[in-house]
């Protein structure tokens, strides 16, 4: 199979159908094998009904239902999982992202060697405050943080290799650092298409303000998970190990003092507290990276290594 469109929806019945004809246009226009996976993140609306007519419709698309709302990401986990095509694309269900930009995708990851593509809607029709704005100061950040020369981040629209799907895992709200995870599996090839955007044709978006807050955290987690998440220790260990050592220069200091220079009242001397919470937070850190290792190696998601090629 040729292509793969994974497309979350949460309360989107007014787009689907339209957005499956137009879908299966192209594919028809351009001769490729495809199925569509729609993922219902717990809709509430008629979403689910639709979806099953579409799919009694046509063979080529297939569903899955969340039984409450999870959330985008955990959403393209799921269809990530089940999905065959040689080329996995995502879109989002709204028509704001547009089909006919399927074709070069696809041909960007299967002969022009790219592991991702990630669209970049230059031209954005989407409120300039809530969203514009405080997106590019995100994309800004994010490039500086991760090293990756993305303009958009977020962009819904995106293609993939098939093995780049099956390595990751998306949770929480991670979506939006797709290509950071793929990085940190190996996936070094990420490339960019300009993409056309349009104006959202039916309902609201469901993402609010909380997404830029939210987004911070999760990319400070994602930054420490891919650098330390196998090796906990080597984090609190290390830091531990500095700061309890710290303190316990300090105290012998004061007992030498005591013992050899017989100056008391150490107990009203600020050095001999600063000694003592230095002994006391380092050793808690350091027991943090035991815990965390004993975590980390008895975890049940005990992830697999990267294997690029077998011969
Ligand atoms: N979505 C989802 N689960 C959620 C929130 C959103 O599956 O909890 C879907 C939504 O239906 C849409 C896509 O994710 O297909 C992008 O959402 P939206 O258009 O609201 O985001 P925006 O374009 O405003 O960034
Ligand atoms: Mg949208």
């Amino acid at each position: 199979m040729d292509i793969s469109v994974v497309i979350p929806l949460l309360n989107e019945d007014e787009s689907l159908q339209e957005l499956e004809a137009w879908i299966r246009r192209v594919m028809n226009e351009n001769k490729f094998s495809y199925e569509i996976i729609f993922v219902d993140d717990g809709s509430t609306d008629n979403s689910w009904n639709v979806i099953k007519d579409i799919s009694n419709k046509n063979e080529n698309v297939k569903a899955i239902r969340f039984r409450r709302n999870y959330g985008k990401s955990p959403a393209l986990n799921e269809g990530f999982k089940i999905a065959q095509g040689d080329v996995v694309i995502t879109m989002d269900a709204d028509l704001q992202d547009s089909p006919d930009e399927i074709p070069e995708l696809y041909d960007m990851v299967k002969n022009q060697g790219f592991d991702l593509v990630s669209g970049w809607k230059k031209k954005r029709y989407d409120s300039k405050f809530a969203k514009n704005i405080p997106s590019k100061f995100f994309n800004f950040t994010t490039r500086l943080m991760t090293g990756i020369k993305l303009h958009d981040f977020n962009c819904g629209l995106k293609a993939y290799k098939n093995d780049v799907v099956k390595n990751i895992e998306v949770y929480g709200e991670m979506h939006r650092y797709i290509p950071v995870i793929a990085k940190a599996e190996g996936f070094r090839n990420i490339g960019e298409k300009v993409v056309q955007h349009q104006k959202r044709k039916y309902g609201t978006t469901k993402f609010g303000m909380s997404r830029f807050i939210r987004g911070y955290l999760d990319l400070l987690t994602i930054t420490f998970i891919s650098k330390f998440g196998k090796r906990p220790m080597h984090f609190f260990g290390g830091i531990g190990t500095v700061i309890f050592l710290a303190g316990f220069i300090m105290g012998v200091y004061l007992a030498f003092q005591k013992i050899f220079n017989s100056v008391y009242g150490m107990t009203d001397r600020p050095l001999f507290y600063l000694a003592l919470i230095c002994m006391i937070i380092g050793t808690q850190l350091f027991l943090t990276g035991f815990i965390a290792e004993l975590i980390q190696t008895n975890s049940s998601r005990k992830k697999q290594y990267g294997i690029a090629e077998k011969i």
